[in-house]
């Protein structure tokens, strides 16, 4: 009936998603049966994929910058910092909270410790990053030395030797990078010819903008009269980029169907999933007790709603974000459902989700704990309470320091490795099956941002009716 119709017209950008999404893998598992497509129409096949990923990531840039500034500037500064600080407690607590989870899970299911360490391809070299580098590197990567630079170009993977001049390596995604980094040093060949300097490889130094454009709309949201062009400026650039935004949603189930079918075609060893079956079971469970459990739970306690109309009205943005694994260029579209479907005020939005998708990762952390543990199992070394502990506060910090790209987890584990004296090599370990985690704890990266803009919003609601009466600062509604 009439309901029905409506519920269509309301969403059916999502359903045309989800009908990509099954027609992709049915498309997919088709053509890698009787297709025998050959590497370079596998290309062309996920083209279309392809255009989907560059259109999200040419939006992050005008998309952050524009509304980092005018979020910080809408707010006076100590509200902004109010908010600021009720954001961070949340991420940290999640974060903390995910992580703990994780490592109880892998610890009561032990994946590691009845594996068969023949069955898994033990080959491969360190790829030399330690912790201090690592750390080093999150705050490189904050101020960025060149501002112009950390727009095209992210603090890139530095490198001692590299491999054979043959390996392409200019136009790498980060998913590329991730296997030419770890999986590649396995070839023969190319034995320790790395020394890995800079951890973060793709397009956009986020969190170098995020914390210029932070500083940034403080100022200028400071300096009144004067300040007033600029605010008005970052507004107006704000609202043109939610309008293609909105353009590029259009194109968006088409791009999915592609990449998917794409993926499906591309992976060709499946008997991996059986053999790390317990390891991604774990990793699994436990996305999935945070994101319908424990992320709603609190979301209940605090805003008194129900979460899981909420994490509906996120459904676009957490199917994108299984789709393309990357937090951040599932941001445009984190930011739709959040305003449009959710009714977030914008002042919060604006503020929360680009540092949450950049900091705030609750999927990856508990990603982390897990395959640490599950690592260390592997390796049957028995983990002490410091060790464990050492554990959960590595990967919060290498779940902070992850960009949201893709497989970025991967990269950072290794810090967490080498904080408990674990071979950092052994990541090769759990590489085969990591492109399918990624996609699962990106998803939950993103409910998780979601959920707190919701939170943050009830806890500030008094700051913002008081502003409501007095700011003469005013957030034009681009729709
Ligand atoms: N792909 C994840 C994200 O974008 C990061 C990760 O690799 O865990 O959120």
């Amino acid at each position: 009936g009439c309901d029905c119709k409506r519920f269509l017209r309301n969403n059916w950008l999502l359903m045309s998603t989800v009908i990509a999404v099954v027609l992709g893998i049915g498309l997919g598992v088709l053509v890698r049966e009787y297709g025998k497509l050959s590497n370079l129409d596998k290309v062309y096949f996920a083209f279309p994929g392809e255009v989907l990923m560059r259109m999200l990531k040419l939006i992050i840039l005008p998309l952050i910058i524009s509304s980092m500034i005018t979020g910080v500037a809408a707010l006076d500064s100590g509200v902004s910092g109010k908010i600021g600080l009720r954001a961070v407690v949340y991420y940290f607590c999640t974060t903390v909270i995910a992580v703990v989870l994780g490592i109880v899970l892998v610890v009561t299911i032990k994946p590691g410790v009845s594996q068969n360490a023949e069955e898994i391809d033990r080959t491969g070299s360190t790829p030399e990053v330690t912790t201090v580098d690592a750390m080093l590197d999150l705050v490189r990567n904050m101020f960025p030395e060149n501002l112009v630079q950390a727009c095209f170009q992210q603090f890139k993977t530095k490198r001692e030797e590299l491999k054979p001049p043959s390996e392409p390596e200019k136009n790498s995604t980060a998913d590329e990078l991730v296997t030419i980094n770890m999986t590649t040093v396995n070839q023969e060949n190319a034995t320790k010819e790395y020394k890995i300097v800079g951890l973060y490889t793709d397009g956009v130094n986020v969190l170098g903008l995020i914390v210029f454009c932070l500083v940034f709309g403080i100022v200028i949201g400071k300096m009144g009269e004067k300040g007033q062009v600029l605010v008005d400026f970052f507004n107006a650039l704000n609202d043109a980029t939610m309008k293609i935004v909105q353009i590029i949603m259009w194109y968006m189930p088409f791009g999915i169907l592609f990449l998917i079918a794409g993926k499906i075609i591309e992976v060709n060893d499946w008997e991996i999933f059986r053999k790390l079956g317990l390891y991604m079971a774990t990793v699994l469970s436990g996305l999935a007790i945070h994101s319908v459990v424990i992320l709603p739970l609190i979301y209940l306690v605090i805003v008194r709603k129900n979460p899981f109309r909420f994490a509906m009205g996120m459904a676009q943005a957490l199917l994108t974000a299984l789709m393309i694994s990357s937090s951040s260029a599932t941001l445009p579209v984190t930011f739709r459902c959040a305003e449009e479907k959710n009714h977030v005020d914008k002042r919060i939005t604006r503020f929360v989700l680009p540092v949450g998708a950049t900091i705030n990762m609750d999927g990856t952390a508990l990603y982390e704990a897990v395959a640490a543990v599950f690592i260390a199992q592997l390796n049957d070394l028995e983990l002490d309470v410091g060790q464990i502990v050492t554990i959960s506060v590595t990967a919060t910090a290498a779940s902070v320091g992850a960009a949201g790209v893709p497989q970025a987890g991967l990269v950072t584990m290794v810090i967490v490795l080498s904080a408990v004296g674990l071979p950092a090599e052994d990541v090769t370990l759990i590489i085969a099956v990591d492109w399918l985690l990624d996609r699962f704890r990106t998803m939950v990266n993103v409910l998780g941002d979601a959920f707190g803009t919701g939170i943050v919003e009830k806890l500030s609601k008094n700051e913002l009716e008081q502003m409501d009466v007095t700011s003469e600062v005013n957030i034009a509604n681009p729709f």
